[in-house]
């Protein structure tokens, strides 16, 4: 297969889109972005790279972090996760209070902020050093960029006017659901959202999870193959807010996005994908990197269906 040559299809065919929607501006920092960015990297297990625009450009990564802060609750919890958390589709908002007072502080995914605030203070009980070095040093081996860093201005920046983040984790600690420190855990959350990654960086981190045959083993993380399916079917079923349906029906691939404008993406045994373009849809997720998706797997016909 040409992935090359069909990158370079998708990227032509999805220029009309280019202009359609807005980048995320309740973040001040995000605001600032050029939205006129855009790039794609694919990797395959069998060792190809292929990439059309911003493939090298950096950007924030946001709730795609919370792939990565999974891996590691996974590891340190196993299935007892699953006390402090559900693996359900929300069907609502990333940043939804309702169904958290309906669930009793128990969020519906790990892939959600209410999740993702759970997550961090499992991480933060865990490891009592620097959970933050620790972080970023998982990811840089992940992604084999020693480089990769915070961008501590776009964290500050949403932690100054991260209300809504503030009051789920209120009621997460209300009911029990956050056993640490309530600034503590909003200031790992907001750090983890803040790494900048580029495309290509993020392919290469999520090549483990395309290579689903092997254990992963990481910087001392390691998670079973089981481990692995799992993390894929809740990306699967959770990866995209309230449009997760739709992206299995217009992609069909377990996947990420943040409201950075990236989506990470994996095939099993096949190949890892990574798009970024800072204007968004309603929902919160990329529109070219939606629609950059869907050709793509429609052009390949090679998708988990
Ligand atoms: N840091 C963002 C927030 O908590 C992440 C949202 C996202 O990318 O979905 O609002």
């Amino acid at each position: 297969m040409d992935y090359q040559h069909i990158l370079e299809t998708v990227w032509r065919d999805i220029q009309p889109y280019a202009r359609l929607g807005q980048q995320a501006d309740y973040i001040p920092a995000l605001a600032r972005v050029n939205p006129d960015q855009s790039g794609i990297c694919l990797k395959t297990l069998d060792g190809r790279t292929c990439s059309v625009g911003d493939a090298d450009v950096r950007f924030s990564i946001q709730s795609i972090s919370k792939v990565f802060s999974l891996a590691l609750a996974l590891h340190f919890e196993g299935e007892n996760l699953w006390t402090r958390m559900g693996r359900e589709p929300s069907g609502t908002a990333f940043n939804s209070l309702v169904q958290l007072e309906y669930e009793h502080g128990i969020p519906r995914n790990p892939l959600i902020n209410a999740g993702a605030l759970v997550t961090a203070d499992i991480l933060l009980d865990h490891l009592p050093g620097d959970p933050e070095q620790f972080y970023i040093d998982f990811l840089r081996t992940l992604c084999g960029s020693p480089d990769i860093d915070y961008n501590t201005e776009v964290a500050a920046s949403e932690q100054s006017c991260g209300y809504m983040n503030a009051a789920i984790a209120n009621l997460l600690k209300h009911y029990g659901n956050i056993h640490g420190d309530l600034d503590r855990v909003m200031r790992l959350y907001f750090m983890m959202c803040s790494v900048e990654m580029s495309c290509r960086e993020l392919a290469q981190a999520f090549i483990p999870l395309a290579n689903h045959h092997q254990p992963f083993c990481f910087a001392g993380i390691d998670l079973t193959t089981s481990q692995i399916k799992r993390m894929n079917a809740i990306m699967q079923t959770c990866g995209f807010y309230d449009e997760a349906g739709e992206f299995s029906y217009l992609v069909g691939l377990p996947g990420k996005s943040g409201v950075g404008g990236g989506i990470a993406a994996i095939c099993p045994m096949r190949y890892t994908i990574a798009v970024w373009s800072p204007r968004l849809n309603a929902k919160g997720n990329s529109i070219l990197g939606m629609k950059a998706l869907e050709l793509f797997t429609t052009l390949t016909a090679e998708s988990i269906f």
